[in-house]
């Protein structure tokens, strides 16, 4: 297929283009940098030994994205968003403008030029706080910042264009907690200044850059009081958008979680990573941070059973493979 990925040369949607260029098809990147930069493009041509089409832009520029999407394209993956909660909650205009109004340009590029398949990007904070785990499709949804809401409005303006036009065909993916890197160590996430999320923070005490950890909160009810999520590797995630592909064109709207299924504590992931490194992460209980909840994870059964898709990688080897990527480059790709 002839795949135009939104956002392809970010953390997620880098592991992917790789992964898609590996399984034959022809793959065009659009992406701002906002968030990235032209040595992961080149890096995915290096991995993949396949020539990749970059083109970049913006999604909010429809004439843009219609005339790449009239060369051809099948398919549209859309990973082209701005991720981060804190800046979402100082700048609800930027994250709404960004992320929705790209969606919306974005979507209407595909109506003119007739192209009907799309993959999305979503997350599992869409269910605001769970009441149960694990969480399936059908649990209630609920923004807890402009973020999520983020997510929610654009979940919502794809579902109802697949009412409209019987042969628009979505699949939304609701993310759990990304983590690992390529096992080459070649590509991997390379946060904006200090990272917001466990595992790059973790990596970057362990290679040397901070000098520890603040785990927030140690009195969840949880196993050991540290809170639980899902880890996923970015590998497995790769893997689900290229059998995503394959299951587009039927029409309608499909939203699939993408997790392993199982809940890991902060510790946990603390020892693991300790393990895999060969390097101690010193830490200090803190206070909880706010919004967080005790634990979520997934039931991924639907993926299993729509995508036959499950997770291959162990909290073991997202350590392992996220250690080959940091300990490789301790400053991301500026290193
Ligand atoms: P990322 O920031 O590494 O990648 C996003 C890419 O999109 C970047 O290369 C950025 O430059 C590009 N981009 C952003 N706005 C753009 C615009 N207006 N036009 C063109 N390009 C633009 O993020 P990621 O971790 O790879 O996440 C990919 C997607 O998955 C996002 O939609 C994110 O919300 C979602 N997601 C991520 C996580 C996570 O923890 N990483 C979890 C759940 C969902
Ligand atoms: N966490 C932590 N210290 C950090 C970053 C995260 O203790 O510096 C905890 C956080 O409270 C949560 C888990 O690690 O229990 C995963 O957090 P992350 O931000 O990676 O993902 P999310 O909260 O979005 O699930």
């Amino acid at each position: 297929m002839k795949v135009l990925v939104c956002g392809g040369a970010g953390y997620i949607g880098s592991h992917t283009c790789v992964t898609l260029l590996e399984h034959g098809h022809d793959v065009v990147i659009f992406d701002n940098f906002s968030n990235s930069s032209q040595v992961v493009v080149d890096r995915i041509g290096e991995l993949s030994g396949a020539s990749v089409r970059f083109v970049r832009g913006d999604v909010r520029d429809q004439d843009a994205l219609e005339t790449l999407l009239a060369d051809g394209v099948d398919a549209v993956i859309h990973f082209a968003a701005l991720k981060d909660v804190s800046g979402s909650c100082q700048q609800p205009l930027v994250y709404f403008e960004n992320n929705i109004v790209g969606t919306i340009a974005l979507l209407h590029a595909m109506q003119s030029a007739g192209v009907k398949n799309l993959v999305f990007s979503s997350s599992a904070t869409v269910y605001g706080e769970p009441e149960a785990v694990p969480i399936t499709e059908s649990a209630p949804l609920r923004a807890t910042n402009p973020y999520g809401l983020t997510k929610l409005v654009m979940e919502q303006v794809i579902g109802e264009l697949c009412k409209t036009d019987p042969e628009f065909s979505a699949i939304l993916l609701r993310y759990f907690n990304p983590a690992g890197a390529h096992p080459s160590g070649h590509i991997g996430e390379d946060p904006n200044g200090a990272p917001s999320n466990l595992l790059p923070y973790v990596a970057q005490v362990a290679v040397g850059l901070r000098d520890r950890l603040d785990i927030f909160g140690n009195d969840y009810p949880t196993r050991d009081g540290t809170g639980v999520r899902d880890y996923i590797h970015v590998m497995d995630l790769a893997d689900a958008h290229v059998k995503a592909l394959q299951k587009l064109g039927q029409g309608g709207c499909v939203t699939l979680n993408l997790g392993a299924g199982r809940g890991h504590s902060v510790l946990e992931v603390v020892s693991a990573f300790e393990c895999a490194s060969g390097r101690r992460v010193p830490y200090q209980f803190v206070a909880r941070r706010h919004g967080d909840v005790a634990e979520a994870w997934a039931d991924p059964s639907r993926a299993e059973k729509i995508l036959g898709w499950h997770a291959q990688y162990n909290l073991r080897r997202m350590c392992e493979d996220a250690w080959r990527w940091q300990s490789g480059h301790p400053n991301g790709y500026r290193s």
